[in-house]
């Protein structure tokens, strides 16, 4: 059976979604859309990358935000959304992009396109990457198998000389890597491979000097997303609070902003649970994002906003729609996939 999303890319399917979706507004009012991506690159390098699915094509990301104006969607910050969500205004229909973690590239691509757009964008900082205090191996072993034809590891040779070998060899080592050993195996392949993760980490990471260049921009929101990254419904409660209160202090301390709204890290109904939305409460948020997928609509909990998740590869209107119509977080609910 073919599923949701290669049939949302068939373009004709898009008008039949924004049937769907309109249909929807008739009976429940304003609707809203939360996408989230992590990084973006040019179409030509997107094609390379040994881990493509966490880069959205900016190619794709521009024609998105074309469609949207051409269709009559207002692109909004979430501190809009919560409000328009609540005033629920008949026929309003809106979007919201957040970057979550956020890289060099957030800065470099994704804010100077959003501002060739016109267009607000949510930036949810993890303030361990520009304090430089946390191991960005995912990163690191992507940029290692893409400016190297072969690795060591272990010992062994690991052959990279194609983009397929390579995305393979991502898949194989970071899956085998995965988990609290993770940044020791990293630090020790680095040793075998020749490579500094300082340097490594420099050349990836989003710094407090360019955050300071974007927090007076009116288009730009910020946000956080924890210290360390750090899965909240895995901590204890006093370590989760310390996660969501300590990333916000830090953006007060280095930027002077006051951070309103958090998202939680990985985001699926296991990273973050009931006792983990009323945290964020007590941590002083005025919300919380998961990355849930479905709608915002008037009642929806603030501290559980529902998040699309845009893959690398989904490189299509017609899939963006398969979100905004609300469908796919119907599927997902189906499914039991939240
Ligand atoms: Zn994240």
């Amino acid at each position: 059976m073919a599923s949701l999303s290669t049939l949302a890319e068939a373009a004709p399917l898009a008008p039949a979604l924004r049937c769907i979706g309109a249909a929807s507004d008739a009976l429940l009012g304003a609707r809203g859309c939360l996408f989230t991506f992590h990084r973006a690159a040019l179409s030509a390098e997107w094609e390379n990358l040994p881990n493509r699915n966490f880069y959205l094509d900016l190619d794709f990301l521009d024609r998105l935000l074309s469609y949207l104006a051409a269709h009559d969607w207002k692109i909004v910050t979430i501190e809009e959304a919560l409000e328009r969500a609540r005033a629920n205004r008949r026929g309003d229909r809106f979007v919201n992009f957040s970057v979550d973690d956020c890289y060099r590239d957030s800065f470099e691509a994704v804010v100077p396109l959003f501002r060739r757009h016109r267009a607000p964008v949510t930036l949810f900082v993890t303030t361990g990457i520009p304090d430089r205090a946390m191991s960005l191996w995912h990163v690191g072993l992507e940029h290692a198998l893409l400016r190297r034809d072969r690795l060591s590891l272990g010992g062994r040779l690991v052959d990279c000389t194609t983009g397929e070998l390579k995305r393979q060899a991502y898949l194989a080592i970071s899956s085998r890597w995965d988990g609290p050993q993770a940044t020791a195996l990293y630090e020790a392949f680095c040793g075998e491979n020749g490579f500094d993760p300082g340097e490594i980490h420099d050349a990836h990471a989003i710094s407090w000097e360019m955050l300071e260049a974007l927090q007076d921009d009116p288009l730009v929101e910020i946000g956080t997303h924890t210290v360390t990254h750090a899965r909240i419904s895995s901590l204890d409660e006093e370590t989760a609070l310390r996660e969501m209160i300590g990333a916000r202090r830090r953006l007060q301390e280095r930027l002077g902003v006051a951070a309103r709204h958090f998202a939680f890290p990985y985001g699926r109904s296991g990273d973050a649970g009931r006792r983990d939305f009323e945290l964020a409460r007590r941590a002083g948020y005025a919300s919380a994002a998961t990355t849930g997928k479905g709608l915002m609509r008037k009642n929806c909990d603030p501290f559980r906003l529902p998040r699309n998740t845009l893959r690398g590869d989904a490189r299509s209107c017609g899939l963006a729609e398969a979100h905004m119509s609300g469908l796919s977080g119907l599927a997902a609910r189906a499914l039991g996939r939240v």
